[in-house]
């Protein structure tokens, strides 16, 4: 059993292949991004992000110990919801809404080190899959496989726009679209662990790939991680 760390851009469907490689191989897989939505939302609920975006950092930190975040797995979908503090958060946490402030949370400082603690703790048995911006440069630089995803941001934002309809979100196409480019442009610009490619990262861009196409990609690449590293 290995680790994978899959990075790369927003919206590039990152949580969906490694949703679907961890059901085929039996691996726990990690959302990290919903970890720092999650800090996010709890700060929206607890009023430390102001009308106009501005985070009260100084609360925020001072709340970092109330802040739990745990995942239990959906028997249903046979895929792990996101909890926050015990109440299950996972269709709060996906609204454009906590998208628009997500990239500054998770630029502070107190919030990364919190959240990539408790990512190496859960993921510190082998056989885990963990999506992310800063996994395979940060998390798990040991990573046996390390992916990184790019897409059109045009086609990101589409799919975006997409899932959210689906979930019954009114939504603007170009909403959607500066969001996707604003938290690219924080992700990457960032002090703290920014958003790069791990020398050692294999690339795909999916602009033109089905899910199919992908999966099957990530399952041959996952295999032979797996056999070099018996
Ligand atoms: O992956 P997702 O789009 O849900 O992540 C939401 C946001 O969380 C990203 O735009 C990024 O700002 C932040 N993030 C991060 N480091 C991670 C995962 C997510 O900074 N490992």
């Amino acid at each position: 059993m290995i680790t994978i760390a899959i990075d790369g851009y927003s919206s590039c469907g990152k949580s969906t292949m490694a949703k679907n490689l961890a059901k085929e191989l039996g691996y726990i897989y990690i959302d990290t991004g919903a970890m720092y939505r999650s800090v996010t939302y709890y700060a929206m609920l607890n009023g430390m992000i102001d009308s106009d975006g501005n985070i009260h950092s100084e609360r925020l930190e001072q709340a970092m110990g109330d802040i739990d975040i745990s995942f239990r797995l959906n028997p249903e979908t046979g895929r792990p919801d996101t909890y926050l503090n015990g109440v299950c958060v996972e269709d709060k946490i996906r609204t454009l809404e906590v998208s628009r402030h997500v990239s500054k949370i998770a630029a502070l400082g107190f919030v990364r080190e919190a959240m990539v603690a408790i990512q190496r703790e859960m993921g510190k048995a082998k056989g885990v899959i963990l999506d992310g911006r800063d996994i395979g440069t940060v998390v798990f630089p040991d990573a046996e496989l390390k992916i990184f995803v790019k897409a059109d941001d045009r086609i990101r934002a589409q799919r975006r726009y997409d899932e959210l309809r689906a979930n019954g979100e009114q939504c603007d196409f170009d909403d959607i679209l500066r969001n996707v480019r604003e938290r690219d442009y924080i992700d990457t610009h960032r002090d703290i662990a920014p958003l790069i490619q791990a020398s050692d990262a294999v690339v795909l861009d999916n602009s033109n790939m089905s899910i199919a196409e992908q999966q099957e990609w990530l399952l041959k690449l996952t295999k032979e991680a797996v056999s070099a590293s018996e």
